[in-house]
Formats: structure tokens, C-alpha cells, sequence
């Protein structure tokens, strides 16, 4: 036996007895960049007693800067530092235990693409599509189910998995493109075995693959190709909030510290109010922090600096990895903002023009307007996240239509919330919606009106801000969200290869659904290459009697958008009231119709309608 042993070792051989159970069974990241901003990187080794061993690296510009061991004997977290002179290529991380080796962990160390530093992201000259994955097309039925996933395909069920994929998106690129839409945001595709509502993607089991039964981490870098070949941005969905309990590393946690632990299940109280309220107390914001979202989604305690690393390092992977144009940060307010901040600090010391919009479902302009980068916050908070959903402007879209105008309801709603934009550092960073995933369908919030859903949609792709749409607006796709979240959620029709019809074709849609694609695609066009609204100033003027005007302008263009909101009523606006806006202007196309209107003295608006003319000198 000592002999044999000897010669092991003389051979370089020197796997342990003892230490022959240890191994390595992941390391995270799986492989980094020569060239990064940052040259540190931190990898999360996991194996069954991984702690007991020693890591080494010998590769010319890659040191071991110290090892950090937590309460799992199952993780070792290695801070490495990858200088300049480091070569692209492979080395090896050898693990010691006692004076023996276990197999080593062959670590790649790629090139950085050309260019990926200055990628430019997604800004207020894009218009954004956002999709349910699961619930567009079903491109690849081979994947629908897979043996290892918990949950499998079933259509009939609302909230079960109904097959949609990353072929599905990609197969229909040429689809949103020819819509006019320029960037597509997909709700998340990574990982989420578990064993119901695994759709929607929100409760992540694995940080670094693509969820099988939407395809390959490749599959998903080839969307990002296809978008990018078609001169479309992609936005990646990311959740830091929380993540699923089947999630690996909920099942054996580094530490005790990594989520919230409560002895029974804590809900939060989702009032993000107490986060800035000057009079909140600590229990309802401790509890808003760390009260889970949900009984399947551990909440994250992202004050524990190695969750905090692994998290940004995740992020700045993906981005490298992939190619994405920009992210969406999910529930930003339920995360310590000490650590969103520095989140997006590292994403832009990387990325210097790359973009971040956090979705912020808060009622009030004044505390959306805290969560935005650079925001004039009294105390000195700076979240580093250049855009926010604007939810205020979202409520406001939602009930003006539908309302009488009187002195705050109606069209005053948009008026107002307008108004507040002096609290915003950058109004022009808003993302600007009129339903998503988690709220009614905009028809359906209408009560099926399309006269008001026109309104709506004018407004949406003509104020300040970027826009998003919702997938299926273009066929006035309907759903209530009281239902439940699948029937905001459904099929798009002829996403699957056996649906009656097939809405991706003029031929498969209706008349209406037609007359609703070719408004919104005329609108999207135009806005498109229309720079006073990417641009432009915005200048308003007070609602009155059932109508609202105001202007998109620059030195060159000058855009008047008018809005009758009376049921019954037609209007003939008298335009002296605009004169500092209209004095230069003689003439005019109403971008809608493509008729030239010669004269300007008064807007002519049946009841329920709305007119965005190009004004021409
Ligand atoms: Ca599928």
C-alpha cells in the first residue's frame, strides 16, 4: 500500500484516500474575460467539503488574493485578481487537502468581444415589446417537457406551462420588427424547476442557465444575435429580490444569512412607502424588506457580501455572455437599495452606456422619482438606475379615457401627473406603459372600447419617456387581472402549431385586429424616425372643456397631439390659445390619415378621437 501510494505520488497522482469524497462539483461563474473594468472576480466554489481544501493557481496574471470560508463546509469563495498581462485560455484551479491534490476545476478565461465595453443600451428612441415567453410561440415542441423539470406542458391549465420558447421569440423577430418596435424586453428565461407556476419565471432555481423547457444558454445568446442582425436591442429580466426555495442554493445555504429566515412564513407588507416615509416605523420597513414575496421565494438578504458579489457578478456574465442591450430590474424597491446601488455602479463601470430601467410599482410621482439615478433625494440616496417604471403615468392612462373630464379626473389625470415631472431627474428615462404582465389588459381596462384604446395608444407613443407595449395589444388581446395572472397571460394566437387562427398574418387576423396592428405600426413607424418625440421639448397646455393639446418640438419639428375626450360631443378647438407653440406654422399632415390640413385656426375632433399633426412652415 505505501508503495503504491509513492509511486502515486512520484506520478503526480496524488488523489487522497482521505480526501477522495471531496470534489468539485460547480464553480460560479463558469468562466470570465480577459479585459474587464474590474479585475477582480470572486468564484463560488461548491462540493461536498470543499472548505477543507486549499485552492492554488499558477497562470502567468491570475493571483489568489485570499479564500473566504462561510458556515457550509460545502462552499469556498475564491477572491482572484486577473491583471493585464493574463492571456485568454485555460488553467487549472488545483485543490489541495492536506498535502494532496483532488481533480483540479479547468477554469476559462475568454477574450472580451470587441466592442462590448461601448455597447450602447436601449433609450427614448426606442419603443419596447415585452413578452411572456411561455405564452407567445411555442417554436420547438421537443422541449415542452423535459424529464428532469418538475413541472410539465398543459395548456388547459391558466397558470400551467404552455410550451412558448426562445425559438418561438426568435422565430417571429421579422413579426415585431415590421410592427415598428425596436427593442424587445422577454419576462425571465432562466431556470425555474419547480413544481407549479413555473412559467413565469420569477421564481429562479439556477442563476446561470436558461430554463430547458425554453431552451440552451446558446439558444438564447443566437435570440440576442437575431435581434441584433435585425438592428432590434434585447433587455434582460433579472431578479435580486428574491429567488425560488428549490433554488440550489436554498437548498443548502452558504449561510444563514443569505435570505431572511423568519420562524414561520413572514410575508412583506409591499408598502414600499415606508422606505422613504419620514414617519415610518422600523418594524413596517424592516418587514417591507425582509418579508418574503411569497411562500416559494426566499427573500435575499443582500447585505451579505458574498450574495452581493455573486449577484453583480451574475449580471455583468450575463451581459458579456450574451450580448444583451440592457436590463429590467425587477422589484427594485424590495431590495436594500445600498445594494442596487452599488449594483448598477458595477454594471456601469463595465458598461458606461449600457441601460437599466427598475420596475418601481409605487402610486406617487415623489417616491418613483427616489428611485431614479441621480435623483435629488434629501437624503443623498442615489439608486444608480437611470430609468423607472413610471406606474403614476400608468394610472393615470388607465382611468382618463374612461372618465368624465373635470377639474382632476378625465384628461386632467395625464395633465397632472405631467406636471410632477420636476420631481424626476430624468423624465425622459420613464418607461412609459399602459398595461404588462401583471395588470389588465389595456382593451380589457377600456371596457373593449376602441375609439379610447386609439387615445391611448397616441398618448403612449407621443408624450415623453420610452414606451412599452405589451405583446398582443397590437390584436386587442383582452384579460382581467382579478382572473387570475394567466388570463393577462394567454396564448398568442398561432404561437402554436394547432391554434384556430393565426394573428402573426393579416389573413389570420380580424378586421379590427387589423385596424388595430395598422394604427399602432403606423404610430411606431413614425415615431421611429421621428426625433422631436425621442428628443424633442414637451410643453402642454391646461385641459379644457373635454379636450387636451400639447406639443413635441425642437428648432426644426414642432408635433401637436390633441385629445377629445367627450362621449358625445364633437370639438372644434380654437388654436390662438397655442400661438407661442403654432405662430411659424402654416400648414399641416395629420401623421394618422396622411391628409394635409391647410387650415389651422381651429382642430376639428369628433367625440372620443384624437390628432397628431407634423406642423409644416
Ligand atoms: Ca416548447
Amino acid at each position: 500500500m505505501k508503495t503504491k501510494f509513492s509511486i502515486l505520488f512520484l506520478l503526480g497522482f496524488t488523489f487522497s484516500l482521505f480526501a477522495q469524497d471531496i470534489k468539485v462539483e460547480k464553480v460560479e461563474p463558469p468562466f470570465w474575460w480577459t479585459g474587464m473594468a474590474n479585475p477582480d472576480l470572486q468564484l463560488l466554489v461548491y462540493g461536498s467539503d470543499i472548505s477543507a481544501a486549499t485552492p492554488e493557481i499558477n497562470y502567468s496574471g491570475v493571483n489568489i488574493i485570499r479564500v473566504n470560508k462561510v458556515e457550509n463546509p460545502n462552499y469556498l469563495f475564491i477572491d482572484i485578481t486577473i491583471l493585464d498581462e493574463a492571456q485568454p485560455g485555460f488553467f487549472d484551479i488545483m485543490f489541495k487537502v492536506g498535502n494532496r491534490l483532488i481533480p483540479p476545476y479547468s477554469f476559462e478565461l475568454k477574450k472580451r468581444k470587441e466592442g462590448s465595453a461601448e455597447r450602447k443600451g436601449f433609450d427614448r428612441s426606442d419603443a419596447i415589446y415585452l413578452i411572456m415567453p411561455d405564452r407567445f410561440s411555442n417554436g420547438d415542441e421537443s422541449n415542452d417537457n423535459i424529464p428532469a423539470m418538475f413541472e410539465k406542458a398543459d395548456r388547459s391549465n391558466p397558470n400551467g406551462r404552455h410550451g412558448g420558447d426562445i425559438k418561438g421569440i426568435t422565430n417571429h423577430l421579422d413579426y415585431i420588427k415590421e410592427l415598428g418596435f425596436t427593442t424587445i424586453w422577454a419576462n425571465p428565461l432562466v431556470e425555474n424547476n419547480n413544481p407549479e407556476y413555473s412559467y413565469h419565471g420569477y421564481a429562479i432555481t439556477d442563476f446561470y442557465n436558461i430554463d430547458p423547457r425554453f431552451g440552451t444558454n446558446k439558444d438564447y445568446v443566437n435570440l440576442v444575435d437575431e435581434c441584433h442582425k435585425r438592428n432590434l436591442k434585447i433587455i434582460m429580466d433579472m431578479i435580486f429580490n428574491h429567488c425560488s426555495i428549490h433554488n440550489w442554493l436554498i437548498k443548502d445555504l452558504p449561510a444563514e444569512d443569505w435570505i431572511h429566515q423568519f420562524p414561520e412564513f413572514t410575508s412583506s407588507n409591499f408598502r414600499a412607502s415606508t422606505i422613504t416615509d419620514p414617519y415610518a416605523s422600523d418594524f413596517d420597513r424592516t418587514r417591507m424588506l425582509t418579508g418574503w414575496f411569497d411562500t416559494h421565494m426566499a427573500d435575499l438578504d443582500q447585505r451579505n457580501e458574498l450574495l452581493s458579489n455573486y449577484l453583480i457578478q451574475n449580471t455583468i456574465w450575463w451581459i458579456e455572455y450574451s450580448g444583451i442591450d440592457g436590463i429590467r430590474v425587477d422589484t427594485q424597491p424590495y431590495s436594500y437599495k445600498e445594494f442596487i446601488s452599488e449594483w448598477s455602479r458595477a454594471v456601469f463601470t463595465e458598461y458606461p452606456n449600457f441601460n437599466i430601467v427598475g420596475e418601481a410599482w409605487l402610486q406617487k410621482e415623489s417616491i418613483t422619482a427616489y428611485f431614479q439615478k441621480d435623483a435629488d433625494n434629501i437624503d443623498g440616496y442615489n439608486s444608480n438606475i437611470p430609468c423607472t417604471t413610471d406606474f403614476p403615468m400608468y394610472f393615470a392612462i388607465n382611468n382618463a379615457f374612461n372618465e368624465k373630464d373635470s377639474w382632476i379626473e378625465g384628461l386632467a389625470r395625464l395633465y397632472y401627473v405631467l406636471t410632477q415631472d420636476f420631481l424626476y431627474s430624468h423624465p425622459e428615462n420613464n418607461l412609459v406603459f399602459c398595461d404588462n404582465h401583471d395588470l389588465n389588459r389595456f382593451y380589457t381596462s377600456l371596457h373593449e372600447d376602441f375609439n379610447k384604446w386609439k387615445m391611448g395608444i397616441t398618448f403612449l407613443l407621443t408624450t415623453r419617456g420610452i414606451p412599452m407595449v405589451y405583446y398582443g395589444t397590437e390584436i386587442l388581446m383582452t384579460g382581467e387581472e382579478s382572473k387570475g395572472h394567466g388570463f393577462i397571460r394567454k396564448d398568442f394566437p398561432g404561437g402554436w402549431a394547432d391554434d384556430n387562427s393565426n394573428a402573426f398574418t393579416t389573413e389570420g387576423r380580424t378586421a379590427k385586429q387589423n385596424d388595430a396592428f395598422k394604427y399602432l405600426q403606423n404610430l411606431l413607424q413614425w415615431r421611429q424616425k421621428s426625433e422631436v418625440i425621442h428628443t424633442g421639448l414637451f410643453k402642454h397646455f391646461v385641459p379644457e372643456n373635454d379636450t387636451y393639446v400639447y406639443f413635441r418640438y425642437n428648432k426644426d419639428d414642432c408635433i401637436l397631439v390633441a385629445f377629445n375626450n367627450s362621449p358625445n360631443e364633437m370639438k372644434a378647438i380654437k388654436t390662438d390659445r397655442f400661438a407661442e407653440c403654432m405662430k411659424d406654422y402654416k400648414y399641416a399632415i395629420n401623421i394618422i390619415t396622411g391628409e394635409n390640413i391647410n387650415y389651422l385656426d381651429a382642430l376639428t375632433l369628433p367625440p372620443k378621437s384624437t390628432v397628431v399633426l407634423e406642423l409644416k412652415k
